[in-house]
Parts: structure tokens; sequence; C-alpha cells
């Protein structure tokens, strides 16, 4: 059996203009989906430039958030719908900058699934344990605990992925090592499958949390690795480009 293409997707947070759109360029240019399947997350003001920008390109579009309902009195929010109107094909939920900043429930991530389902965007649920977490032993128990409330039935037989990120290693140039990332992965992998039978097979698992140029290869080739979320290193093309290749 072929193993299954890697997804790599870059998390641009609240960084970049217009002008950063030559750096996704840049990206499309040397990219062709064969080696991973690629996505760019960058602020809700450049989807839409960047969704026309990459247009016939291999590299995906995603958003970084959504609002769990389709319109209404929600000022400053943006809807699933909206952001599929903009041209996003996928929508980051979950992440632990929101959970930690805004107060996101694994409840609330899980109706946010629900609209990224009603608006055909592919979700790629964050779960991820604080280093309190995991020096209390908890980090099993904390992660298994997010992924079984925030992904809803409703995921079965579509398309998205999880991204494991250990908050303590996002944005620090720490990581885990690879044996309790793969110890994760398999965690992860089984509850896919308590949860949603064979088809609990089918997502992949993505690692993010400091994943740079340099360990990229190691990581994206450990135990139930199947892509990376990359936040910092994606700003740049020649460095996601780098981790690309490595994949
Ligand atoms: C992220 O925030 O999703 C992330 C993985 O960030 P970084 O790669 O910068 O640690």
């Amino acid at each position: 059996m072929t193993a299954p293409t890697p997804f790599i997707a870059g998390n641009w947070k609240m960084n970049g203009t217009r002008a950063s759109i030559a750096e996704a360029r840049a990206v499309a240019a040397q990219v062709d989906g064969r080696r991973a399947r690629v996505a760019i997350c960058p602020p809700t003001t450049l989807i839409e430039p960047m969704s026309e920008a990459l247009a016939g390109t291999a590299v995906l579009v995603g958003a970084q958030d959504c609002h769990c309902d389709e319109a209404g009195a929600f000022t400053g929010d943006i809807s699933a719908e909206m952001l599929a109107d903009a041209g996003a094909k996928l929508v980051i939920l979950g992440h632990s900058e929101r959970r930690a900043g805004y107060g996101e429930t694994d409840e609330l991530v899980a109706r946010k699934a629900r609209a990224s389902v009603r608006a055909g965007l592919e979700p790629i649920v964050c779960v991820g344990e604080t280093l309190e977490q995991r020096k209390a032993g908890k980090a099993l128990e904390v992660v298994i605990g997010q992924l079984k409330g925030s992904l809803p039935r409703e995921l079965d037989r579509r398309a998205y992925s999880v991204a494991y990120e250990p908050v303590w290693a996002i944005g620090t140039g720490l990581t885990p090592s690879l044996p309790e990332i793969e110890e994760m992965h398999t965690a992860i992998r089984a509850t896919l499958r308590e949860l949603f039978g064979d088809n609990g097979d089918k997502p992949p698992i993505l690692y993010g949390g400091s994943v740079k140029p340099d360990n990229a290869a190691a990581i994206l080739h450990a135990a139930e690795v199947g892509g990376a979320l990359v936040g910092g290193a994606s700003l740049k093309a020649e460095e996601f480009l780098a981790i690309n290749n490595a994949a």
C-alpha cells in the first residue's frame, strides 16, 4: 500500500498584507501537489486576493477560524459560508490561541466544525496540552478529551484533519521528542477509530509546533504523522518550501 500524501498547511496568523501574497505565489510556483498537499491559511483580509492569485495552482487557501452561525447579529465575526464565498477551501478550528485567548471550548469548536461541513469547508481541528498538563502526566487525557469534545458526528465520511499542537511547542522552538509525538498521534488515531470506525483511519493527523526546515523530515516521517501545521516558518516561501520538500 502506498503511503498517503502528506498534508502541509501554513498558518499565517495575524500576519500579512497584500504585499505578502508574493510569498504565496512563490510557494505555488514550486509546488505541484505530488510530494505533499499544500495549503496556506492567511488572515481573512487576504483570503479572496490570495485565492485569486493562486487559482489554477496546487496550493489551497484556508481560513483560521469561523463563526458557527450562517449569518446574523455577530459584530466582527465571519461565517463559514462567507469564507467559502471568498474562496477558502479549509478552515483551522480550535487553535490553542483561540482556545486560550477567546475561551473557545470543545463544544464551540464542535459547533464550528458542523458549520464548516454545512459550508463545504474542510476543517483542521486543533488539540494540544499545556506544559503544566504534560508535566502533570495528563497530556494524553487532555488531548483525547479535547478530541472527543471537538469532533462532531457530522465529520464522519467528510474530509477533515486533526492537528496535534502542544501549546508549549507553538512559537517557542521547543518540540516534543519523536516518541512523544508518535505516542500522541497513535492515541489520536485510536480515538478516531473509536469514534468513526474504519473511517477513522482516513483523516491525516498533522503535527504542529515549531516545525522548521531542520526538524521537518524527522517529524514528517514519524509514525502516524500525516503532515504538519506550520506557523512562523510558513511566512517565508523559502522556509515553507523547505518543509514541503522534507515530506
Ligand atoms: C501554530 O500556531 O499553528 C504553529 C504551529 O506555530 P509555530 O509553527 O510558529 O510554532
